[in-house]
């Protein structure tokens, strides 16, 4: 149940995450408020298909 996503910044999408996740705990796209190094800044990054 366990897969590996990535996760791209909202703001310039640079995909600076990868991560797992539990498709079972999370079957939505995951969002989480992460450092951006290009944004300087905390974002808001999704999941990628
Ligand atoms: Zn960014």
């Amino acid at each position: 149940m366990r897969v590996k996503i990535t996760l791209a910044c909202e703001e310039c999408k640079q995909r600076n995450y990868n991560t797992m996740k539990n498709k079972k705990n999370n079957p939505e796209r995951l969002e989480l408020r992460k450092y951006c190094k290009f944004c300087r800044s905390h974002t808001l990054h999704k999941e990628t298909k």
